[in-house]
């Protein structure tokens, strides 16, 4: 199997090893200090501020989102949500779900957020911002620096959802003044799908510790709380979090954030080279290093990731809804080389020889 979806994505051997061992019982002071370790190395691969903490929870990333949002905003909040693909509307959803007031900055599909656009909603009584810095359904990357400076100057909260963009592209929460970053373990953490990560800087600890929540598995002041001795108020995915604990580790031994993030803008770079003459359109006009969004001029996207995968074994992530038939991505995360876009490359090119792509 070459799986270059964005995520579940290829693990590496020592990752895969954990899966097939005894899950072991996680009251213990041996659980308690992989899950510390845990935190410590997330905190320093997101540059997070000083007084940040991590909540591990048991989940696909969207019950980050939603966590997020349940914890961090009320009904008297006003926020923007910046929807240019499905996950930023994702955001909405759970806005509306959850009663949040909120005003929808919608971009279309492959448009970046533009400092002119954003201002346009500048001095205005918002009190929050929600963006997915890495739009992954359209591989577009928001500038989290820019966006930043507008919450900032106009005092927002600002929640990122970092899922496929953190350890793909520089991300400085401290710098760029984020209160809360989403990621999940199975994107650039190339673990399998099952926990979802969020950090919660100074700010966000003291919000959500005060927030009156109407949810237990939800409830982040709890999570925070049991976190202090490196533990979960319920029974977490324990063979995960070992799994994240062997990854950050070998993220770390070879040479830490910068070096993966250099390792995967480098496949990406490698993959967009090969793919060159390719009757492919780029979708993004500010593209993410984890993924590559493509319009096939003349094919249906969805038959050629089924072509790929029934008959050459090979994954690559088609899209939902309305990009259905015109999109699919290919990603740069996780146990990939550049041998691995060759033979990817290969089979786009039988394809096209087969007048499919
Ligand atoms: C993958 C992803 C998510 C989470 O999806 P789940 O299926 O819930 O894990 C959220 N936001 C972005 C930007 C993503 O890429």
């Amino acid at each position: 199997m070459l799986n270059f979806a964005v995520g579940p994505v290829m693990c590496s051997d020592e990752v895969r090893a954990i899966g097939g061992e005894q899950v072991p019982y996680f009251r213990t002071p041996e659980f308690s200090a992989v899950m510390l370790e845990n935190e410590r190395l997330m905190l320093r691969y997101a540059k997070a501020p000083e007084g940040s903490r991590v909540v591990f929870m048991t989940n696909s990333s969207t019950g980050a989102m939603e966590a997020a949002v349940m914890n961090c905003f009320t009904e008297a909040d006003r926020v923007l949500v910046i929807d240019g693909g499905s996950f930023g509307h994702r955001f909405v959803e759970l806005c509306q779900i959850h009663g949040v007031p909120h005003e929808v900055i919608k971009l279309e599909h492959g448009r970046k957020l533009t400092r002119e656009r954003l201002y346009e909603y500048d001095g205005q009584p918002f009190t929050g911002l929600l963006v997915n810095i890495g739009e992954t359904s359209t591989g577009v990357l928001y500038d989290a620096e820019m966006i930043g400076g507008f919450c900032k100057k106009n005092g927002l909260f600002y929640v990122c959802d970092c899922v496929s963009s953190f350890l793909a592209d520089p991300f400085d929460m401290a710098h760029c003044g984020a209160d809360v970053m989403i990621t999940g373990s199975q994107k650039v953490l190339a673990c399998p799908p099952g926990i979802s990560i969020i950090i919660l800087a100074p700010r966000a600890v003291e919000r959500v510790t005060n927030a009156r929540v109407k949810s237990m598995y939800f409830n982040l002041a709890d999570a925070l709380k049991n976190m202090e001795r490196g533990q979960t108020p319920f029974t977490p995915a324990v063979g995960i979090l070992r799994q994240i604990n062997a990854r950050l580790r070998e993220i770390e031994r070879a040479g830490g954030a910068e070096q993966e993030i250099a390792r995967v803008a480098a496949q990406a770079a490698d993959l967009r080279e090969k793919i060159k003459g390719l009757p492919l359109e780029m979708v993004s006009e500010a593209p993410a290093n984890g993924v590559t969004s493509l319009h096939p001029v003349n094919g249906d996207a969805y038959r050629i990731f089924e072509v790929l995968k029934d008959e050459y074994g090979i994954w690559v992530c088609p899209n939902g809804g309305d990009m259905k038939s015109t999109v699919f991505r290919i990603g740069h995360i996780g146990h990939l080389s550049h041998e691995d876009n060759t033979t990817l490359t290969d089979a786009l090119k039988d394809l096209h020889r087969r007048g499919i792509l």
